[in-house]
């Protein structure tokens, strides 16, 4: 079974619900030249996509948007079939010690989740949120691509219901 069908997924989903009803309505606003001049003048740092694979959007979209900033973090559970410049920008999201090293192999860091008490690999560090929860993802940063940073990983978290189908799912991968 894929970790999509189980639901264990952190987002609060109230947040994009609430977005995507305004949109549907046509009163959610439009990106426009004036948010990327926004973002040039104050180079606010980014996350590549809050809910959805940011690489469902083609490059060209984003790119303006990355440039202007001034850092950014994402994600992508796409890394096996995302054009390879989206190594540059995201982290590749795995579930598992496998499935990190093939995508490391393949020139990827990684942003994996684990068991509660699963170890780190000697690659990784825990997320510093996790390590200090005064540390947040718009100070840090570390999670924004390609370079010589270590790996991040993260204990599941969340709903009670939804960490315990992660380690369902992550014993199913051992047996
Ligand atoms: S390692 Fe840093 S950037 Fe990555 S999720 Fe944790 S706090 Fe955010």
């Amino acid at each position: 079974m894929k970790l999509s069908q189980l639901g264990s997924c952190y987002v609060n989903l109230a947040v994009t619900n609430n977005i995507y009803r305004k949109y549907e309505k046509g009163t959610y606003p439009s990106f426009s030249e004036n948010e990327i001049e926004v973002l040039k003048r104050y180079r606010y740092p980014i996350r590549i996509g809050s809910y959805g694979d940011p690489t469902a959007v083609p490059f060209d979209v984003w790119k303006p948007i990355i440039l202007a900033s001034s850092s950014h973090t994402g994600y992508t559970h796409n890394w096996k079939n995302s054009k390879p410049i989206w190594k540059q920008y995201l982290m590749a999201s795995v579930q598992s010690l496998a499935e990190a090293r093939i995508a490391q192999s393949q020139g990827w860091r990684t942003f994996r989740i684990m068991t509660p008490d699963a170890p780190l690999s000697k690659n990784e560090i825990l997320c510093r949120h996790t390590e200090d929860d005064r540390i947040r993802c718009e100070i840090c940063m570390l999670c924004d691509g390609n370079s010589s940073k270590p790996n991040i990983a993260d204990r599941v978290h969340g709903l009670k219901w939804k960490v315990s189908n992660f380690v369902k799912y992550s014993e199913s991968l051992s047996n």
